[in-house]
């Protein structure tokens, strides 16, 4: 089959499946950069063979919905390549803004000397080895609950040549038992109502301790809230990724359990609520 034909092929299957269509030259592009095949000098031409055959065993996957980043073995995040499989959640584009504006608070509150980082609930590693590679500077701690999530994080982190201290437990208690003290807390955690229904991809695919934050959602942030300021110095910062319908009720969480602190919701590209940031000590944070 030519190239132009087998995608426009499974443009249609993806179409019929409930897939998006931009997902098969997505693939494509991929696995024919393995290849070191420049796909749009050849679009009009036969495939090979074994790229032919690579193409098909990945999409029929994909149209049973399992995730491309499942089909491949990988995700790109921040221009970095990170492993992932079923035992972490598949780095997503909001995260990519929240360490962007992670990285411009740095240089904002801490523009000399090392910064104390920890990441927690770290998956595959996304957010602690982007902001290790980014920021020389930082010093990365990370941890996770699940021992298989900490293993691939360990693995993207060797892979990306960052160096990151891993720590396995529950939310902040690991760097509490280590008397740790940070200049920045980062958490994306599970922020999905349990409730709440989701697409199949997600749902059958991506595991659940990482999807789900109790009954409002909010659970996580009621733990880290409880525990952080052990953990952090006079000044510092958290950053969260959040729900896009959670800021009412994050703010209120916010106001009671942290009354000291500044803090302001940000939206993502989507112009939805994403972002918590919250801040401790440092003058005219939010302006
Ligand atoms: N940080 C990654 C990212 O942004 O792509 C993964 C975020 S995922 C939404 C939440 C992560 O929190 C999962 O890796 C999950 O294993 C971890 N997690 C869930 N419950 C936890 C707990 N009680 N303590 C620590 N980590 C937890
Ligand atoms: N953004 C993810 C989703 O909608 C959830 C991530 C999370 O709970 N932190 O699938």
């Amino acid at each position: 089959m030519k190239f132009r034909e087998a995608v426009k092929h499974y443009e249609k299957q993806c179409a019929e499946n409930g897939v998006p269509e931009e997902t098969v030259m997505a693939f494509l592009v991929e696995i024919a950069n393995q290849e070191r095949y420049n796909l749009y000098v050849h679009y009009e031409e036969e495939m090979p063979e074994e790229l032919e055959a690579q193409f098909q065993t990945g999409m029929e996957r994909i149209l049973k919905q399992e995730p491309m980043a499942h089909v491949l073995g990988y995700s790109w995040f921040y221009g970095y390549k990170f492993l992932v499989d079923g035992d972490v959640l598949i780095p997503r584009p909001e995260t990519e803004e929240l360490c962007a504006r992670i990285l411009a608070c740095i240089d904002r509150f801490f523009p000399e000397g090392e910064v104390h980082c920890v990441d927690i609930g770290t998956g595959s590693g996304a957010i602690a080895v982007t902001i290790a590679k980014e920021e020389p500077r930082v010093r990365m701690d990370a941890t996770d609950i699940s021992l298989e999530a900490l293993e691939k994080a360990k693995a993207n982190a060797r892979e990306n040549d960052a160096e990151i201290s891993f720590y396995a437990g529950d939310m902040v208690k690991p760097p509490i038992a280590e008397g740790k003290q940070y200049d920045v807390l980062i958490c994306n955690p599970p922020y999905i109502p349990s409730n709440e229904s989701m697409e199949t991809s997600v749902i059958e695919f991506e595991p659940h301790v990482a999807l789900f934050g109790g009954e409002d959602g909010l659970q996580f942030y009621r733990s880290v809230f409880t525990d952080c300021r052990k953990v952090l110095k006079p000044r510092s910062f958290m950053a969260f990724e959040m729900g896009w319908n959670q800021r009412e009720a994050m703010s209120r969480l916010v106001k009671e359990m942290l009354p000291e602190a500044q803090f302001e919701i940000r939206k993502d590209m989507n112009g939805k609520d994403r972002m918590l940031f919250v801040y401790f000590g440092l003058e005219d944070a939010v302006k």
